[in-house]
């Protein structure tokens, strides 16, 4: 029996209708395993060696951010990444600290040489995070927010997509789509973990590992895994991230915090329980680059400036 199409269902061989712009098979000059190189300020996504984003859920403060910052550089992360702007259930709990937070990140950022990642999740502040960040990050929950991927994808920045904590893979490439739309193709996608009919008994999310390499056939974009989002446990975000490097993920990005490993540093205020110490996020990182003396990058590049969106 046929599989029934139910009317607005969307379903990956409508994949080339939706999204004609990132669908691989538009794409000869993507044959093969060839994918699109993502640079940002000399960190290379797509280029054969995974990427390791890290840093703290929310800034909290100068210090812890400064901190962490020269912690992560430390451990051997590529990038900072931090929100000013936090997407919380509850409105009466801590909201970020919006324009000074952007400008801690900035100076933290300055000072390690990491480049910045870090969210917007409004249309009427693209403007101003664009002038701060040197990614911008569209959270799970726009994934959907059509303007507000229109907007960043008339910025010209590089977007890390992360997917709808519900989307379909077609969903979210539908949403990358916008941004590709308007002309920027600096686009990395992160899978953060999904929601299922098993809730949260034992995991805030879960890992979809499987998506990353149906990304890699579907489209040339490079994908990243957010192992502290997509668990919610410290303790099983190592284990997560080696799983993802081994799935192919094209890299991580890492929640971290120095409470518990240094005096005085007070417990953060969000996301606390998946943080990790600089110290794991080290050997995740060792891993990676032990690993990477094994396997060859496979495939030539084609990087984002070059590519044509249509
Ligand atoms: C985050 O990375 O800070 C975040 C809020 O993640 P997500 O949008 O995946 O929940
Ligand atoms: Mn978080």
């Amino acid at each position: 029996m046929m599989p029934r199409k139910i009317a607005g269902q969307v379903r990956l061989e409508d994949l080339e209708r939706i999204c004609p712009i990132l669908s691989r098979r538009n794409h000869p000059e993507f044959e093969g395993k060839r994918q699109l190189e993502v640079e940002i300020a000399g960190v290379r996504f797509g280029a054969g060696v995974p990427v390791v984003i890290a840093g703290p859920c929310a800034v909290e403060s100068e210090q812890q951010t400064m901190k962490l910052a020269r912690s992560v550089r430390a451990a051997g992360a590529d990038m900072l990444r931090g929100g000013a702007y936090k997407p919380r259930t509850s409105p009466h709990d801590f909201q970020g600290m919006g324009l000074d937070g952007l400008k801690i990140l900035r100076a933290a950022s300055q000072e390690t040489g990491l480049p910045l990642v870090t969210e917007v999740m409004d249309v009427r502040l693209v403007e101003l995070v664009a002038e701060y960040a040197d990614m911008l990050q569209i959270g799970s929950r726009n994934m959907q927010n059509y303007p507000l991927l229109v907007e960043v994808g008339r910025s010209g920045k590089p977007v890390l997509l992360k997917r709808g904590m519900a989307a379909s893979l077609c969903e979210w490439l539908g949403a990358a789509e916008y941004i590709a739309n308007e002309g920027n193709l600096k686009i990395v996608l992160c899978e953060r973990g999904i929601k299922t009919h098993a809730g949260s008994e034992y995991s805030r999310y879960l890992l979809d590992l499987n998506v990353i390499q149906a990304v890699h056939e579907e489209t040339f974009l490079p994908i990243l895994v957010d192992p502290s989002h997509a668990t919610g446990v410290a303790a099983a975000v190592e284990s997560a991230s080696r799983a993802a490097i081994e799935f192919g993920s094209d890299g991580l990005i890492i929640e971290v915090s120095n409470y518990g490993v240094e005096a005085g540093v007070p417990r953060p205020l969000c996301d606390a329980d998946q943080a990790i110490s600089p110290a794991i996020l080290r050997r995740i990182i060792a891993f990676i680059r032990n690993r990477e003396g094994a396997s060859e990058a496979e495939g030539a590049m084609v990087s984002a400036d070059e590519a044509e969106p249509n």
